[in-house]
């Protein structure tokens, strides 16, 4: 009797081998949810992931990979038929497996998926205006076309940064937009669950005080709480006021940083040229209106005779720019490695 048995193991322990190291088709649809297709002439099977809609894998007998969602190799030791079954290696599982976790992570990942430039007035609005005369030059400065010059050039950098990023221009000519369309403009992007906004707005100050000059960044005050969360989808209204307030903490909280970092980017490019005002709080209408961190930047004072000459320059105008692109890389790239700050 014991003879027989260790004979019948010696049989079977190439196969027991086998089977450790491959799990059968019909297993493999279970641990990975999945239906089947399978071309018997062509001897090719497609997995289709229930729950899904888009991932497929392709994998046919005796070729050494996975072919995921047309476009992604996973390497295996080759799928192998055997007695009539099709057996995966295990490692192949695994490898597949790893592939989609990855890939979940990454989505997970919070990231800036969209920066919308708000170039301030337009069209029939001029904006602040500033006209200085002496004796050799005279000038006259209007605000829009100033932001608007800024905002293209930060457009640019940002979409040469930012290739995967959305980044949205609410004006990108001298046309005028109410201030009700640049914050709806704004607050339809839609964005998946782990996806964030900025809402950058640029203006041009004015001031009755003419010795007034330099660049500051405005955010919503501290205390001005906006319904940011709807309460009418929800079934207990009575979270979303303190949904709102954290979410409101959260949203004040990246806009000062972002605020910050932009006055750092001015200090750098033109800190010599221009005081730095500093953060202010007020509750504009684009910032109180964009459901989203956002700040308002004054990029100087068009009523003041030396900085309004620097703002008609364009290499002036270029380092504003410049100032901006480098606070907003500073931020996306913090926000985006401690997982929207939480870390
Ligand atoms: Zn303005």
């Amino acid at each position: 009797m014991k003879i027989k048995a260790v004979l019948i193991f010696l049989l079977l322990a190439p196969l027991l081998h086998v089977y450790s190291q491959y799990m059968e088709l019909g297993r493999v649809l279970q641990e990975l949810q999945a239906d089947l297709q399978w071309n018997p002439e062509m001897e090719t099977g497609v997995l289709k992931l229930n729950g899904t809609a888009e991932h497929r894998l392709i994998f046919k007998i005796g070729s050494p990979w996975v072919l995921v969602n047309y476009k992604d190799i996973v390497e295996t030791s080759g799928v192998i038929r055997r007695n009539g079954a099709v057996l995966f290696p295990k490692s192949t599982i695994g490898a597949i497996q790893a592939y989609f976790a990855a890939r979940v992570a990454e989505s997970d990942q919070p990231r800036i998926a969209t920066i919308l430039i708000d170039a301030g007035h337009g069209g029939k609005d001029s904006g602040a205006i500033g006209v200085h005369e002496d004796k050799e030059k005279s000038l006259k400065i209007l605000e829009k076309d100033v932001v608007l010059t800024v905002a293209l050039n930060l457009h640019r950098m940002l979409l040469k940064s930012y290739p995967a990023k959305e980044i949205i221009l609410t004006r990108s000519d001298d046309t005028y937009l109410k201030l009700e369309e640049r914050t709806s403009l704004a607050n339809n992007v839609s964005l998946r669950k782990n996806e964030a906004i900025i809402f950058v707005s640029i203006h041009a100050n004015a001031a009755f005080n003419k010795k007034a000059k330099g660049y500051e960044v405005w955010v919503l005050p501290q205390e001005y709480r906006r319904e940011l969360i709807d309460p009418s989808g929800m079934e207990e209204k009575e979270i979303a006021p303190i949904l709102n307030v954290l979410l409101e903490e959260e949203y004040s909280v990246e806009s000062t940083k972002l605020a910050q970092e932009v006055l750092d980017g001015f200090d750098e490019q033109v800190g010599d040229l221009s005081p730095n005002r500093g953060i202010r709080e007020e509750s504009w209408f684009v910032v109180r209106n964009a459901k989203m961190p956002s700040i308002l930047i004054e990029l100087g004072y068009v009523t003041h005779f030396g900085e309004a000459f620097l703002l008609s320059q364009e290499s002036y105008l270029q380092k504003l720019s410049l100032g901006i692109y480098t606070g907003i890389r500073n931020f996306v790239q913090t926000f985006e490695n401690t997982k929207g700050f939480t870390e």
